[in-house]
């Protein structure tokens, strides 16, 4: 293979301040909580401090949203358009910057900030500015109400994409919105608050709360909040469905996933090779979705396990700001130390662990792209969220055992399904009970195209007009 000259992106597209207040009512203001500190996983570097948001700072904010709700939901669907399209805009001017900034931020290789999560994040705001003034015509009655105020909680896995999924249309609904971004990924939540701060939105319409799990449980908590919207681990999430019971607040949970990518021995090989790659590497495999258990079809399983570690020595791991970047660093030490341990787990129930020659950077978090052979569907590494670049390989003979295999989880959020044949892929999608399945492709997302799931995956739709529901009083 030949080599690569590095091809790093600038960072002087960004302007990180040394610190970060809370954005409350418009304005940048100062936590009540102790402030602390983000940093950039690649490198450990410190990139700036941030506010922490005791309860009267959750309190503060959920008043500030209280008191923009009625004027913003009584304005013209039109109107609420209007600051939406103006937001899907300057992200898309702002969006080298902002790539730059979660990249930095969250350690994934700029190619996918970049090419991935910023184009979709403006079309989120592009596709719910265009349901605004549309919402009688949405299927949910002809004068459909917001809920309120809307209390928000996400990851650090796709933070700016993430923040999209739950703002775009809460405020194209007429809801107002609290949002806390995890603590490890706070900076573009903060830059997205100087982006309301540009786009004249009226003060209190956005409210942007940092910290840690404390925060977060304040604004799920808090009682003059009407929807709680969660994306993150499902432990966290039974918690939340725990604390919200009885109080009659909507509530939506995006948690975890342990998804089957089923390969038949029809597929056309290369493309799945690539699909494999893509879904359980892309992000670190930091993906909720991401496709952890590859079932693949006993008569080929050697040919296509050969060609994907083929593929696997070919994948760059590194500098997350190199345009050549394949894979990224891990989020946090915290994230490297649960992927390291449910490897060890693995290795220690029998599995065979393979990772290609790859050298590791010094500092920061890192792991190699792995994958694991003879795997049982009792390991814990088949049944457990391992949320890193860890692939665990079982074998099917018939599309019955297919279909047994991949349902045999308590997750139920994606799965990918290859073959050449349309009538297979339509008979499994039927009997794979997850919220997606995709065919002859993986993790591929569009704003029209509702995503969520079953079981322990969660429930509620995000995205497309089903993603409306959960923010109208229907
Ligand atoms: P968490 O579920 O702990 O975090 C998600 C968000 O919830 C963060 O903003 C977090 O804050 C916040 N939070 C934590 N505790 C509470 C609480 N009691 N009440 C309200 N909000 C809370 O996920 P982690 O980031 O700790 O990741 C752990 C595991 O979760 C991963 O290894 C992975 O398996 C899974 N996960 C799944 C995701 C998905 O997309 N489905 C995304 C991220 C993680 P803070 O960041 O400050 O802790």
């Amino acid at each position: 293979m030949f080599e690569y000259a590095p091809a790093p992106e600038s960072r002087d597209v960004v302007d990180i301040k040394p610190s970060y207040g809370l954005f409350i009512n418009g304005e940048f203001t100062d936590g009540g909580g102790t402030a602390f500190k983000t940093v950039n996983p690649a490198s450990e570097e410190v990139l700036a401090e941030v506010a922490e948001a005791s309860e009267a700072d959750v309190d503060r904010a959920v008043q500030a949203a209280r008191q923009a709700f009625g004027p913003w939901s009584a304005l013209p669907g039109s109107e609420r358009a209007k600051y939406l399209f103006r937001i899907a805009r300057i992200i898309q001017e702002r969006s080298r910057e902002l790539a730059v900034l979660e990249s930095l931020d969250n350690g994934k290789p700029i190619r996918e900030s970049r090419d991935v999560d910023l184009p979709l994040v403006a079309a989120h705001f592009f596709y719910y500015a265009g349901w605004a003034d549309k919402l009688a015509y949405a299927g949910y009655g002809t004068n459909p109400r917001p809920l309120g105020v809307a209390g928000q909680v996400i990851p650090w896995n796709f933070p700016l994409l993430m923040l999209a999924w739950k703002i775009a249309p809460a405020l194209a609904c007429g809801n107002t919105v609290v949002l806390k971004p995890a603590e490890t990924t706070p900076l573009t939540a903060l830059a997205f608050a100087e982006i309301c701060q540009q786009a004249d939105l009226p003060p209190g319409v956005v409210n942007i709360v940092t910290g840690a799990g404390a925060t977060g449980a304040a604004v799920v908590n808090h009682p003059d909040v009407n929807k709680v919207a969660f994306t993150g681990s499902t432990e966290v999430g039974r918690l939340i469905a725990r604390s919200v019971a009885g109080s009659g607040k909507k509530v939506t949970l995006e948690l975890g996933g342990k998804a089957a990518n089923i390969v038949f021995d029809d597929a056309p090989l290369d493309q799945a090779v690539e699909g494999i790659v893509n879904g359980i590497f892309f992000n670190q495999g930091h993906v909720c979705c991401a496709g952890s258990r590859l079932l693949v079809q006993e008569s080929i399983a050697t040919e296509l396990l050969e060609a994907l570690k083929r593929r696997l020595g070919t994948l760059r791991l590194g500098d997350p700001l190199d345009k050549n970047t394949d894979i990224g660093a891990i989020n946090s030490a915290a994230q490297l130390a649960k992927i390291r341990e449910l490897s060890q787990i693995g290795e220690a129930e029998g599995a065979e662990r393979w990772s290609p020659a790859c050298a590791l950077p010094e500092r920061g978090f890192w792991f190699p792209p792995t994958i694991f052979t003879g795997v049982a569907q009792s390991h814990r590494i088949a049944r457990e969220e391992v949320f890193g670049p860890v692939l665990s390989v079982l074998t099917f003979r018939t599309p019955a055992e297919a279909v047994e295999k991949a349902n045999n989880t308590p997750f139920g959020l994606s799965a990918g399904v290859w073959t050449e044949k349309g009538s297979r892929i339509l008979w499994m999608a039927d009997k794979l009970r997850a919220g997606v399945v995709w065919a002859n492709t993986f993790n591929r997302f569009d704003p029209t195209s509702p995503f969520g799931g079953y079981k322990e995956s969660g429930y509620g739709r995000e995205g497309g007009r089903h993603g409306l529901e959960a923010y109208l009083d229907v």
